[in-house]
């Protein structure tokens, strides 16, 4: 068997990260673990995890890094990552890229490369403003879209710093067609030697 490939996908709110996570991931054949997903599954289910965590992600804060750190030791632990995973939305804090590191390194890994989509701030406020009005969301005022902007630029930049330093980090232009976008992260990748095996 191939070596695992180990990703992880990074960009602002609205940068079309989701949609291209789940594309990437299938074209390596690995499952896409996004955080979030599995934080609004639990509230969904109202498992003890959800009733936990409920309060705190409806203010957009985040959720303790003891918490979130054991959810992906559990998610890493099943059986479908053995080619490999993408991580999307985790790590978000550097006690999370510490934890994450000590953690493939028991299992002799680390993360291969880290996708880090790249958009212009204006352009993507102007598309979640349209699809605020197109969909009537009302709390999306311009303000809140722009303070979750900031948030990213702050506490995630130190996170793609570290990675950066590492060597792992792949800039991926994400502005523009969705289809368009996610060769450019697959010429990326293949430019790294992280082809997708035949
Ligand atoms: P997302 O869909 O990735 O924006 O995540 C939705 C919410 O889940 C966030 O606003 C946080 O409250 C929580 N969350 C998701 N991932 C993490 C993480 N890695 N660390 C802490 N909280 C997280």
């Amino acid at each position: 068997m191939t070596n695992p490939i180990r990703l992880l996908i990074v960009g602002a709110p609205g940068a079309g990260k989701g949609t291209q996570a789940t594309g990437l991931a299938a074209a390596y054949g690995v499952p896409a673990i996004s955080t979030g997903d599995i934080f609004r599954e639990n509230i969904k289910n109202g498992t003890d995890l959800g009733k936990q965590v409920q309060e705190i992600t409806a203010q957009g804060k985040l959720v303790p890094d003891s918490l979130t750190n054991e959810l992906i030791r559990d998610r890493l632990a099943q059986d479908d990552v053995a080619a490999g995973f993408l991580l999307d939305g985790y790590p978000r804090t550097v006690g999370q890229v510490d934890f994450l590191t000590d953690l493939l390194a028991e299992q002799g890994g680390a993360i291969d490369a880290v996708v880090q989509l790249v958009t212009d701030t204006d352009a993507v406020v102007e598309r979640l403003l349209k699809r605020a009005q197109e969909q009537g969301r009302v709390d999306d005022t311009e303000e809140v879209i722009r303070h979750r902007q900031e948030v990213y630029a702050t506490e995630t930049a130190p996170i793609i710093d570290v990675y950066r330093e590492r060597g792992a980090v792949v800039e991926v232009d994400g502005m523009g067609d969705v289809d368009e976008i996610a060769q450019r992260i697959l010429d990326a990748l293949a430019a790294k030697g992280f082809a997708p095996a035949e």
